[in-house]
């Protein structure tokens, strides 16, 4: 069996039912009376899954699919690496993910900073950052990144007695309140949201009710594999036909194999047990009404924020890298630019050399677009590989 094969089994991958997706989806487009209509989408999986099947290339011509602020480390602001680039500076040994360490802060990154002798270490996870503090007698920082299904994990390691040594710095991240942002963003061609499936098992599909009854919006939870992601856009596209006829916008889990209603509830309590919302900035976006994610007071012991008197203000004597300022990435993650409306994309900026941060993670849209084309044409693909 040749691999195409093998592929072709798989049961979310199937061609002959992504086509008869595919051709509901041009159907159900055709019904609406306007076009283009333009959906977005909040998760670097779905954009990865998007570019790496090929799925926009497929998609009717008058469908806009559209990422929006969908990478936890491209929205991670800048104020919050020159945080970890200060620690890390000063002394304190700073452990992140892999995709942080090249994320610009205003004058240095943490690679930039680690070029310098400072210490800083990659960990795949914030269960790996605490077991390294364990093997040291220094204090460690966590610099925690991603969105509530991350926020998770981090949670659970601080509950699960970590060693004393150890700490938070956290930078992450709260879907809901973004996605209100960028609906009520002057010029938003938003017209329905696909939610990621991930964070939607932890949350529940019920968390978007509220959204919905409040913008109007339609939102469908949807996986990862393509027939996910075009069942769901069928779905999506179908209830905007309906809203045109007079039905209330709602929400619908497309995932239904792995999404409630209610979500996870055991990880819901740790995760609001350890964090609350705060308000804060999300990197080219906006000031995020509660989509930040910050430690409860009786956390604050492992909060590396009232632990340490951080001071990031001598790197703000250094102006930013000259190229940084033609950086679209903010644009891109609110949906009113894509990467190749970026004059750098691929050119000064590639993944080896990125400038923004939506190069830099394999969640960027930036990156994802590099590795993969944004809106491949398959035919030309066809005809050059044949
Ligand atoms: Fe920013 Fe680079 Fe993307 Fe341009 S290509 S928007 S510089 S990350």
């Amino acid at each position: 069996m040749r691999p195409s094969d093998a592929l072709s089994q798989l049961k979310f991958r199937d061609p002959a039912q992504a086509a008869a997706l595919r051709e509901a989806l041009e159907q159900l487009v055709g019904q609406l009376d306007h076009a283009p209509v333009s959906v977005m989408h909040v998760c670097g999986s779905h954009e990865q899954a998007i570019a790496k099947f090929g799925l926009r290339a497929a998609f009717p011509r008058d469908l806009d699919v559209i990422m929006g602020p969908g990478c936890p480390v491209c929205v991670t602001d800048v104020p919050e690496v020159d945080e970890a680039v200060a620690l890390a500076r000063s002394g304190v040994r700073v452990a992140t993910y892999g995709d942080m360490l090249r994320v610009p802060g205003t004058s240095q990154s943490l690679a930039e900073a680690r070029a310098d002798g400072a210490p800083v270490e990659v960990v795949y996870s914030v269960v790996q950052a605490a077991e390294l503090a364990r093997t040291v007698d220094e204090e460690l920082v966590f610099f925690a990144s991603g969105f509530e299904t991350t926020a998770v994990a981090t949670a659970a390691v601080l509950l699960a007695d970590p060693p004393d040594n150890f700490s938070i710095l956290s930078a992450h991240k709260y879907i809901p309140p973004v996605m209100e942002i960028v609906a009520e963003m002057p010029g938003s061609r938003i017209e329905g949201f696909l939610a990621a499936g991930h964070a939607a098992t932890i949350t529940g599909w019920g968390i978007f009710e509220e959204f919905v009854a409040q913008h109007g919006i339609p939102v469908v939870v949807a996986g990862f594999e393509p027939l996910d992601i075009l069942a769901g856009l069928v779905r999506l596209i179908e209830i905007l036909v309906e809203v045109e006829h007079g039905a209330a916008p709602r929400v619908e889990n497309a995932f239904p194999r792995c999404v409630t209603r209610e979500g996870n509830q055991a990880a819901q309590e740790r995760l609001w047990r350890v964090f609350k919302t705060t308000g804060g900035r999300w990197r080219g976006i906006a000031h995020v009404p509660n989509g930040n994610l910050r430690l409860r007071d009786a956390y604050a012991r492992f909060d590396a924020r009232k632990r340490f008197d951080i001071d990031p203000s001598p790197l703000w004597r250094h102006a930013p890298p000259k190229l940084v300022s033609q950086c679209q990435c903010g644009d891109i993650m609110a949906g009113i630019a894509s990467p190749t409306d970026c004059q750098l994309f691929g050119h000064e900026c590639t993944p080896q050399n990125p400038v923004g941060a939506c190069m830099v993670s394999s969640e960027g849209t930036c990156k994802i677009w590099h590795q993969y084309g944004g809106h491949p044409d398959l035919n030309q693909i066809g005809r050059r590989a044949s």
